[in-house]
């Protein structure tokens, strides 16, 4: 799915929050520790974006994303030339923007940090976000000639039966044993026991951060928390983030207090769906500004706080299965159009904005039979967007400005 700009702050609203500052040492420590994983003696592991970190925090392995690199490599206006070469070296342009750049990058050092990523000893795939990554994964895994552990996720289209859900269950004791066998030591219980604790902590935390703009204005907008995003996803299970968090919900909360909003004149509120398209957020952030409209929340950045109430962080081993299988983009459109219900009443949204990412093709499949039951079902204007995450080549402008125009022109009538 996905990951978060990192070393340098996306083109958004945020500037004046005193925590992008500090998100900005956070990922720069990290990308130097990984950098300088093996003169630490320590091992990185390279891993999908819903794939469980925790096992691997509580080991002292390193994790790195590609997704998050491919973010950072959206954000900063390099993924087409990286995609082209992708291209060149044989990969479709239907392919992901994030695969094609992290293979384009794997192969020539390129993206925003010199040198590229830091080279993984082992990986880790997670499926429970597209069947993208486990090609992706395989071509990185002959490319470095490094061990491959696959995280296999069953889709969920009602509920997990008993047989399913003792499936999941044993992925993580594999996974467990893989990470044992990489690093030739056993876990330690107790340490994984306090790595659930931190996890379940920061991601109650994010929860919180999000639901911050269930207040009138909301101090800050989704294209705030799609930064903010990066600790959850990267360094979950670390001390680290707890008190990122806490700081984050201390100014988002001050901010409430002195009843200021990240849109100054806000007037309606919209829901967003689907990843964010890196290239253009402070330009898709102005537009929706200057309409007076604040995106309030996003099913992307929820994705890393839904599934919380299934992990018992008393048995991380035994739990975190079955939450890393019930994400957003792992469940049926019924289970969808239920979530964005739940998103729409509670963050009070006049409107839904939909991403059809060309990128990301289970998240967008199915997103114009959910425009339709939105709509039936909660009476809001919707707009679907064309666009792509990464790749420039995919997003017209113009087109994308009068489609906004017309849609916001249509709530303001709505509400009149
Ligand atoms: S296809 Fe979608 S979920 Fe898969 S890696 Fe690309 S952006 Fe992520």
């Amino acid at each position: 799915m996905s990951g978060e700009k990192a070393t340098k702050k996306p083109d958004a609203l945020n500037d004046d929050f005193k925590s992008v500052r500090r998100m900005k040492e956070i990922m720069t420590n990290y990308y130097i520790e990984a950098k300088t994983a093996n003169e630490q003696g320590k091992m990185v592991a390279w891993i999908t974006s819903g794939g469980p970190v925790e096992p691997l925090i509580a080991m002292d392995i390193i994790p790195v994303y590609p997704e998050n690199y491919g973010a950072m490599i959206g954000a900063s206006h390099m993924a087409v030339q990286l995609c082209e070469t992708a291209e060149q070296m044989g990969y479709s342009r239907d392919l992901c923007g994030y695969a094609r750049s992290d293979i384009a990058a794997s192969a020539t050092g390129g993206g925003p940090i010199p040198g590229g990523l830091p080279r993984p000893d082992f990986l880790v795939c997670c499926n429970n976000i597209c069947g993208t990554v486990l090609k992706w994964y395989e071509i990185l895994a002959r490319y470095f000639k490094i061990p491959l552990f696959i995280y296999d996720t069953p889709f969920i289209h009602t509920e997990f039966s008993e047989e399913a859900k003792q499936y999941i269950r044993q992925q993580t004791f594999d996974y467990i044993k893989f990470l044992e066998e990489q690093t030739g030591k056993k876990v330690d219980n107790e340490r994984l026991k306090e790595v659930g604790r931190l996890s379940v902590g920061a991601i109650k935390l994010w929860q919180q951060v999000q639901d911050t703009c269930m207040h009138r204005p909301a101090p800050m907008t989704a294209f705030d928390a799609f930064f903010h995003l990066a600790l959850i996803v990267t360094l979950r299970g670390t001390q680290i983030v707890i008190d990122y968090y806490s700081e984050l919900l201390d100014e988002l909360n001050d901010r409430i207090a002195r009843k200021v909003g990240m849109i100054p004149n806000e007037e309606y509120r919209l829901l967003w769906d689907n990843l964010p398209i890196w290239f253009k957020m402070r330009w898709l952030s102005k537009k929706f500004a200057s309409h007076n409209a604040a995106l309030v929340a996003s099913t992307y950045t929820n994705a890393w706080s839904s599934t919380v109430d299934l992990i018992d962080e008393n048995d991380l081993a035994g739990s975190l299965g079955l939450a890393t299988a019930s994400i957003y983009i792992n469940i049926s459109i019924d289970r969808m159009i239920s979530e964005l219900g739940q998103m729409i009443k509670k963050y009070d949204v006049d409107g839904l904005v939909m991403h059809s990412n060309r990128s990301c093709k289970p998240y967008s499949l199915g997103q114009y039979d959910i425009q339709k039951m939105v709509m039936k079902e909660f009476g809001i204007p919707t707009l679907i967007i064309e666009a792509d995450q990464v790749d420039e080549r995919n997003f017209s402008e113009s087109q994308i400005e009068t489609r906004i125009d017309a849609f916001m022109e249509t709530i303001k009538a709505k509400k009149k």
